[in-house]
């Protein structure tokens, strides 16, 4: 019998204890986050990003990310201990010193242990290189492959707002870090030689060092639609534009668009996955409509990508339908990463819940546990995230029970797939 009585006055009903319970046991396999590498003295850790967002423009920040939330104080209780009743400066730099301790305690096992506290069996861990506190078995490593589609004088893009700005100044570094890598201290002249000695070089190192994935954070750069772009068309923009200033918006798109494509394609002939941030990000000049996953589908449509796994991270807020579309794809996959700290179990759960009714095998749990201030780090981020998205995963799955669409026996099926089985098999861990 179905263990759900109705929240008075809501016409909600309440998390069944029995399947949350359970759904808090199973441990979980993390799709994505940014664990943040334990660093004893010298400069802390900047590698949890390719593209940090502490160094933007103000935003109206969402409310569950101001220290306010009432849940950051939970999370501060149940990883420190805490003893006080509100989050104050003077708490925050007891606080410091008290974290300090335990992270000299730890040392290098510091981040697999906040795992533990997290109910995390495996993390992806998305970041710029990876460090000897964040290692397999535990954390997987998802590099990033942004800069590797904006070879030429990116200024002309760099001009569009202050973040971007700021963005391109750390991805055109991050472009001369492969090229270093390659040996090179500029492009090569032809778009053959950049293929290989810079793009399928740097992938097959990630490989090589174990990257289960490439991360695209691009909506951040620019707009989705990644045409199906001509190999000679791409040649000449290469050639026209390598050693000269920033090409026009139109033909350097065209070549990025190859250049994505070509990535991708690269990926699946490697066994990685492709990483793409799906939703409304951070920042007061996002381009969220740029963001829309359904722009993505010529790229799923592509019978050459069919070989190539991608993961729409953070379930492509506000187009949490839109994206449910694109899962009958058979390389298509979803996670709810970010959802799961920025909105409360009772929205999330029949976003999850119209997933689940749909193609349930592409449904991935994650947490996109991140450093994004004093009060909230990588650990209370992660920490609220998991606990979230079990609640609303075990809300949506009461509510499936409770319509007769499933069984106790599948909900439980239906919690192993989303915290780990699905992403299992989709990584073959
Ligand atoms: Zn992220």
């Amino acid at each position: 019998m179905l263990q759900a009585c109705t929240r008075v006055g809501t016409g909600q009903p309440d998390v069944s204890p029995d399947i949350l319970s359970e759904v808090n046991r199973i441990p979980a396999i993390d799709n994505h986050a940014h664990p943040v590498r334990f660093v004893l003295s010298g400069p802390a850790d900047r590698e949890f990003d390719a593209l940090p967002v502490d160094n933007m423009e103000p935003q109206s920040d969402p409310v569950q990310l101001r220290p306010t939330n009432p849940g950051v104080l939970e999370a501060w209780r149940s990883l420190w201990n805490y003893p006080y009743d509100a989050i104050t400066p003077q708490h925050i730099a007891e606080w410091r010193q008290h974290k300090l301790q335990i992270l000299q305690d730890k040392k290098d096992t510091y981040p697999a242990w906040i795992l533990e506290k997290l109910g995390i069996d495996i993390m992806l861990a998305n970041r710029v290189h990876m460090g000897t506190s964040i290692q397999p078995p535990r954390f997987r490593w998802v590099p990033y492959a942004d800069s590797l589609i904006f070879p030429l004088d990116n200024s002309g893009l760099a001009d569009t707002n202050p973040d971007r700005k700021a963005f391109f100044t750390l991805e055109d570094g991050h472009r001369q870090q492969y090229l270093s890598e390659a040996g090179l201290s500029a492009i090569p002249r032809t778009l053959d030689e950049y293929l290989h000695l810079v793009v399928t070089a740097a992938l097959e190192r990630h490989k090589q060092n174990g990257a289960v994935a490439e991360k695209f954070e691009i909506a951040y750069l620019r707009p989705f639609g990644f045409d199906k772009i001509d190999r000679s068309t791409a040649d000449k923009v290469y050639s026209a534009y390598a050693t000269k200033s920033a090409p026009p918006v139109m033909e350097y798109k065209q070549l990025q668009d190859f250049l994505f494509r070509y990535i991708a394609a690269e990926c699946g002939r490697l066994g990685m996955a492709v990483h793409i941030h799906t939703m409304a990000g951070a920042g007061s000049y996002f381009d969220v409509a740029g963001a829309n996953p359904l722009l993505l589908e010529s790229l799923f449509n592509d019978p050459d990508l069919r070989k190539t796994k991608f993961v729409m991270l953070h379930g492509g807020w506000p187009y949490t339908r839109e994206i449910a579309a694109l899962l009958t794809k058979p390389n298509v996959y979803l996670d709810y990463s970010l959802q799961s700290l920025l909105f409360p179990p009772s929205d999330l759960a029949p976003t999850i819940k119209h997933w689940l009714e749909y193609v349930p095998e592409k449904v991935l749990f994650a947490t996109d546990a991140y450093p994004y201030s004093d009060e909230i780090g990588w650990e209370e981020s992660g920490w609220l995230a998991s606990r979230r998205g079990r609640e609303a995963l075990a809300l949506a799955l009461t509510i499936m029970m409770q319509n007769g669409e499933i069984s106790r026996a599948r909900a439980s099926e239906l919690a192993r797939m989303v915290l780990r089985e699905n992403a299992r098999l989709l990584y073959g861990f």
